[in-house]
């Protein structure tokens, strides 16, 4: 093999598989990802860029001459992950040193790489989150160059149905308790044009659904000539030949407009589901979270999304044991979860993250929730929603509902409702990116089962 750099045809990258075994591990790459949507996207981008500059996949890091750890650090138990796993590269790199360490994603800010440098040696880079052309430029031995963006599907030999493609980067709030905007950085959305044109060649590729991402995915378009909005990009996508099903997250409550609502609730490919992170169910908790928006604001905008769209999942996202919430609080929030009454909740205890404005509340004893009690509420939390969950997908017993199937999960099809729920059927054929309906015959909490129906007949 010549080592020489070569220009890549893209749309041709070589497939992995059993002809690449005899690819050198100096040719092999091991990416290792933590944390949300936003991350596993761009680790399936670096992938394929990978792949597309002549590198291969390596099952296990001792394989590979080029790490990459995507991290994240929205949590103090995402980033002891990392550690943990550095610590295991550590003694790796002592028996092969010419291997590569990357560490990528949100532990890498401005303010944090010098500590970093001192503390990680067995890092040879650090690259901020997303910045996927700065890590494949990093890679040691290319062999070919890339003509144009990878797309973030990592093996086209089997391509997925459900693609997740990013829109924008960074975050202009500042939570008091989120440490993204001082690791991402101010929002950059991407220009519209090229989203659409990424959607066109991942969906003539063979995904089916697509699911836009941003930190704020409905602030998309406002730092682009002419400002358009979430709505016209939706309207835009959904025009993309052979897309069966488009998505959107993460909202604000702030953030979204009537418009978008109209936009979800009329296009019929747009599915019913809004992630709407409340947070908090007291307004003295969201202005000490600095959230932008009071209970009652919240609550009036979830009833225009249910007005607009009758049978919409709504999803959540909640942080308890946050610096300064009291028991009274924690009842708020508490009562809010009994009135909306979500689909799914995404509760968190709260943990301080160096460098924001909570981690600074948290400090102070007087105002930090002991870990006990952080845990109590996060449980009792959850078992309200368990209850609420179970009691909402009650309602689908006996009816029959569209299902894209993603794939097997142990020995039986798993896809997903317009809603976003999980069901599970058996059918001896493979159903792999099939549009179907689905019987309805048992629930749970947190999926639903039944049997073939048939399939689903769209105009
Ligand atoms: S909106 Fe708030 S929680 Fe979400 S990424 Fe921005 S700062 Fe973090």
């Amino acid at each position: 093999m010549s080592d020489m750099l070569t220009f890549y045809p893209a749309g041709a990258a070589p497939q992995v598989g059993a002809s690449r075994d005899d690819t050198p591990r100096e040719r092999r790459y091991f990416v290792w990802t933590v944390g949300c949507q936003m991350n596993i996207s761009d680790s399936e981008r670096l992938e394929a860029a990978l792949q597309g500059v002549g590198y291969a996949p390596a099952e296990q890091p001792s394989d590979a001459g080029f790490i990459v750890l995507n991290s994240c650090s929205v949590r103090a138990s995402a980033e002891e992950r990392i550690i943990g796993k550095l610590s295991e590269i550590q003694r790796l790199k002592r028996e092969l040193p010419d291997t590569t360490v990357v560490l990528w994603g949100c532990m890498v800010g401005p303010d944090n790489q010098s500590i970093f440098r001192e503390r990680l040696p067995m890092v040879d880079h650090f690259v901020s989150p997303s910045a996927v052309d700065a890590v494949v430029a990093l890679a040691p031995n290319p062999r070919y160059q890339l003509d144009e963006p990878a797309l973030p599907v990592a093996d086209w030999s089997h391509p997925p149905v459900s693609v997740h493609v990013p829109i924008q980067y960074g975050c202009n709030m500042s939570c008091a308790f989120c440490v993204i905007p001082l690791r991402r950085g101010r929002e950059r959305s991407r220009p519209l044009d090229e989203i659409v044109d990424e959607v066109r060649r991942i969906v003539a590729r063979g995904a089916r659904e697509i699911t836009l991402l941003g930190q704020i995915v409905d602030s998309w378009g406002h730092d682009l000539p002419g400002r358009p909005d979430l709505a016209t990009l939706l309207h835009a996508v959904h025009e993309v030949p052979g897309l069966v099903r488009l998505r959107f997250l993460t909202s604000h409550p702030a953030w979204m407009t009537d418009r978008l609502i109209e936009a979800v609730a009329s296009l019929p490919r747009c599915m019913p589901e809004i992630n709407l992170p409340v947070q908090a169910g007291h307004d003295d908790m969201l202005r000490l979270m600095r959230r932008g928006y009071t209970v009652a604001r919240y609550l009036s905008l979830v009833e225009r999304i249910r007005a607009a769209m009758p049978h919409v999942a709504m999803v959540t996202d909640i942080i308890v044991g946050h610096p300064g919430e009291t028991a009274e609080h924690f009842a708020g929030t508490q009562r809010l979860l009994g009135a909306v009454r979500f689909d799914k909740v995404h509760i968190a205890a709260y943990s301080a993250r160096p460098g924001t404005r909570a981690a600074l509340l948290e400090a102070d004893p007087a105002q930090a929730v002991p870990e006990g009690e952080k845990q109590a509420r996060r449980v009792a939390l959850e078992r309200q929603q368990e209850q609420i969950a179970t009691e909402r997908n009650q309602h689908f017993l006996g009816t029959t509902v569209e299902v894209l199937v993603e794939g097997e999960h142990r020995g039986k099809w798993r896809g997903r409702t317009p809603g976003n729920k999980l069901v599970f059927f058996s059918h001896p054929a493979d159903m792999t990116g099939q549009l179907v309906r689905v019987q309805i015959d048992a629930t749970g909490p947190w999926s639903l089962r039944g049997s073939l129906a048939g399939p689903v007949e769209r105009a």
